[in-house]
C-alpha cells in the first residue's frame, strides 16, 4: 500500500479542514441543541464543491477517488458528524443513479447536487431494517408512469432533499430480483416526509419518514431496469460503508484532540493528568485504535479504487471496526475529562452521542460481522 498522497489530495484535505474550522465547528454545538439542519453552511460547502467531489468531472464534480473522498469525509466529520452524514446521504442518494442511471438521469441529477441541492436514499422501512428483502413499498407500472405506495423511515436528508432515491418492489414474485430503484422529486403529489426523528446524536442532520401515497412518477424515473434494485442498493451501501468508516475517524480524531489538550491543562496531585500512567495508557490506546481504523478505511478505499475482488468484506471490516472504535475513543475522552466530560458545557459528550450511530446505520455492526464472516468462510472453503 502506498499512502503517499498527491498534492491535490492534500490540498483538498487542507481546504476542507479550513472550511470546517471556519464554518462548521463554530456552529456545531448550536445546531446540535436545536436539532436543525445548517442549510447555509451546507450551501457554502456546495459552493466549494465539497458535496459532490466524487461526481465525474463531465457532470460537474471533481471526479475524486474513494480514498480522497475518505480523507474529505474524515475532515467534515471532525467538524460535525451530522454535517458529514448529510453530505454522505447525498452520495448515497446519487450512487444508484451513478451506477445504473441513463446519461439523461445522471446529468439531470448531477445538476441538482452541483447546484447545492440535496439527495437522500430511501431504503429502510419500519419492518425492514437489516432485512432489506422484507421491504414492502411497491411501484406499479401504469402506462408511462409508476405509482408508488409505502413508508420509509430513518431517512437522512429526507425533509430537505430535492430528490429521494426509493427502493421498491416491482415484481412481488421475483424475490431479490423483484426490487427496483426510482427517483422521486420533491413536491411530487403523494410524497411527504413526516415524523422528524429527535435523535440522540448527529442532530444537525435531519432524519424523517418518507411516505408515498399513490405517488405518481414518470416511468423514466426508474433507475436502470426493473429488477436492478437489489444490485444497485448493495453496491451503493458497500461504498457508503467506507465513507461511514471515514466519518467515524473524524469524530474520534476530534475527541482525541480534546482529550490531549485537557490532559495537559488539568492538574491533579500536583501534575498535569497526562503524567499519570493510567491516563497515558488511555491516550495510547485511543491513538492506536484510531490509527488502526484509519489504516483499514484507507485500505478498503484503495481496494475499491483498484477494483479489487474483496471490496465488500473490506468495506464491512472498516465500517464495523471504525464504528466500534469511535464509541470506545469518545467514551475514553469523556473519562479523561472526568466530570467535565459529562457536562454539555464541554464538547466531548456530543462526540460520544454522535459516535453511537456508527454502530447502527448503513448496516448495523452485527450485520457487518455476518458479511465479513460469510466472505471469510467463502475464501477458506474446505
Ligand atoms: C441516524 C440514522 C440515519 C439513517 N439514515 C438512513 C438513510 O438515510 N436511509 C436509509 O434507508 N436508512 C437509514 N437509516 C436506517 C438504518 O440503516 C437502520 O436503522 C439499520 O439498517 C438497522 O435497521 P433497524 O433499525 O430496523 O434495526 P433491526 O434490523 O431491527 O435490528 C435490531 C437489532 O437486531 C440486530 N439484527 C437484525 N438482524 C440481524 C441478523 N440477521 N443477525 C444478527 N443481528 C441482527 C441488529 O444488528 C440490531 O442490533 C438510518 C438510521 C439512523 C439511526
Amino acid at each position: 500500500m502506498n499512502y503517499n498522497f498527491t498534492s491535490d489530495q492534500l490540498s483538498l484535505r487542507d481546504m476542507t479542514r479550513n472550511f470546517v474550522e471556519q464554518e462548521v465547528m463554530p456552529i456545531a454545538a448550536e445546531y446540535d441543541v436545536k436539532g436543525e439542519f445548517p442549510m447555509e453552511a451546507f450551501k457554502k460547502a456546495a459552493d466549494l464543491g465539497l458535496t459532490c467531489l466524487d461526481l465525474p468531472e463531465e457532470w460537474g464534480g471533481a471526479g475524486v477517488d474513494l480514498l480522497t473522498t475518505a480523507l474529505i469525509r474524515e475532515e467534515l466529520s471532525r467538524g460535525d458528524a451530522g454535517f458529514s452524514s448529510a453530505v454522505g446521504a447525498c452520495g448515497l442518494g446519487f450512487k444508484p443513479i451513478a451506477f445504473g442511471g441513463s446519461d439523461y438521469q445522471k446529468r439531470k441529477y448531477a445538476d441538482v447536487v452541483t447546484g447545492g441541492g440535496l439527495l437522500a436514499l430511501g431504503l429502510t422501512e419500519p419492518n425492514a431494517g437489516s432485512d432489506v428483502a422484507n421491504n414492502k413499498t411497491t411501484a406499479v407500472k401504469q402506462g408511462d408512469k409508476y405509482v408508488l405506495n409505502g413508508r420509509k423511515c430513518f431517512i437522512t436528508n429526507a425533509p430537505v432533499a430535492d430528490i429521494i432515491t426509493i427502493f421498491a418492489i416491482t415484481d412481488p414474485e421475483a424475490g431479490a430480483k423483484g426490487f427496483s430503484m426510482f427517483m422521486v422529486e420533491k413536491g411530487t403529489p403523494g410524497l411527504s416526509t413526516p415524523n422528524h426523528e429527535n435523535k440522540m446524536g448527529i442532530r444537525c442532520s435531519t432524519t424523517s419518514d418518507v411516505v408515498l401515497e399513490d405517488c405518481v412518477i414518470p416511468a423514466e424515473n426508474l433507475i436502470g431496469r426493473e429488477g436492478d434494485g437489489f444490485k444497485l442498493v448493495m453496491a451503493t451501501l458497500a461504498k457508503g460503508r467506507v465513507c461511514a468508516g471515514a466519518s467515524a475517524l473524524g469524530v474520534a480524531q476530534c475527541a482525541l484532540e480534546h482529550a490531549l489538550k485537557y490532559a495537559q491543562q488539568r492538574i491533579q496531585k500536583g501534575k498535569p493528568i497526562y503524567k499519570h500512567q493510567l491516563i497515558q495508557g488511555k491516550i495510547a490506546d485511543m491513538g492506536m485504535q484510531l490509527e488502526a481504523a484509519r489504516q483499514l478505511v484507507w485500505r478498503a478505499a484503495m481496494a475499491f479504487d483498484a477494483n479489487a475482488a474483496d471490496t465488500d468484506k473490506l468495506a464491512s471490516m472498516c465500517k464495523c471496526f471504525a464504528g466500534d472504535m469511535v464509541v470506545k475513543v469518545t467514551s475514553e475522552a469523556i473519562q479523561i475529562l472526568g466530570g467535565y466530560g459529562y457536562s454539555r458545557d464541554y464538547p466531548v459528550e456530543k462526540l460520544y452521542r454522535d459516535a453511537k450511530v456508527f454502530q447502527l446505520f448503513e448496516g448495523t455492526n452485527e450485520i457487518q460481522r455476518t458479511i465479513i464472516a460469510g466472505s471469510m468462510i467463502r475464501e477458506y472453503k474446505i
